[in-house]
């Protein structure tokens, strides 16, 4: 029979444990066991396990052997707050901003259903520091901070951990917004994150999520606006030339 190659172990392994035959905590089976399973050589098993940890599949604990890990938020965070820095074309953005919208709207129905008055307050702080910001930065900053905290006080691991990972993309994003009509899109955006904050404060869930939707959708709108004036006048540059 052919030893077996380091993907092949891998591939095998990444099986069980995917399938569930092999459940998050279980031990592997010993190096020494492993390379008589797959008559493969050392160094092709420790590759696999390598791959393995590196896909956060497994865990290797000094002096007790490797483990299935449990689901890791932590490996999912750190793909995606890569991913949602490094997409660069228009319509990965677009996905982006939907996928707030869908997420953000939730938790903000999540929150006003809570009636948790240390939550509102929490989030109704950040609101008073977007008014007080100087610079448009800055305001872009705390705007964010607001959408942070409630996905934080919403209780939702997995949607506190998404826009954790989106967080430094939607501030080059908000800024991006802010390059044209400053002062309005600063008023018009405080206002909608008033209404999203009254809906809360008043605990009506629908509401809320309406509004947290409006506003994400004009913020899409924004981005894209501004955007494509950018678009507009790298062409006039390029057709001058
Ligand atoms: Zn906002």
């Amino acid at each position: 029979m052919k030893r077996c190659s380091s993907k092949q172990i891998e591939a095998s392994l990444k099986q069980r444990i995917l399938s569930g035959q092999m459940r998050p905590g279980s031990k592997l089976p010993s190096e020494e066991g492993l390379r008589k399973e797959f008559r493969a050589s050392r160094t092709a098993v420790r590759e696999a396990i390598r791959q393995l940890q590196g896909g956060g599949l497994v865990a290797t604990v000094n002096g007790s052997g490797s483990f299935v890990s449990a689901g890791q938020l932590d490996q999912v965070f750190s793909a995606f707050s890569a991913y949602s820095l490094l997409i660069d074309d228009g319509e990965a953005i677009c996905d982006l901003l939907e996928l707030r919208l869908a997420i953000e709207g939730a938790a903000a129905a999540r929150v006003a259903g809570q009636s948790n008055s240390a939550a509102v307050a929490a989030i109704e702080r950040h609101l008073m520091a977007m008014e007080q910001a100087v610079l448009i930065e800055e305001f872009a900053i705390r705007d964010i901070e607001f959408h942070m905290e409630l996905l934080r006080v919403s209780g939702n691991q997995l949607f506190a951990m998404l826009g954790k990972a989106m967080r430094d993309r939607y501030v080059r994003l908000a800024i991006d917004s802010y390059r044209s009509d400053k002062e309005q899109q600063r008023e018009v955006t405080f206002q909608e994150h008033t209404h999203i904050m009254n809906a809360i404060r008043e605990g009506k869930p629908t509401a809320a999520r309406d509004a947290m939707r409006r506003h994400i959708t004009q913020a899409k709108l924004r981005w894209e606006r501004v955007n494509s004036k950018e678009a507009d006048k790298v062409d006039m540059r390029e057709s001058k030339k």
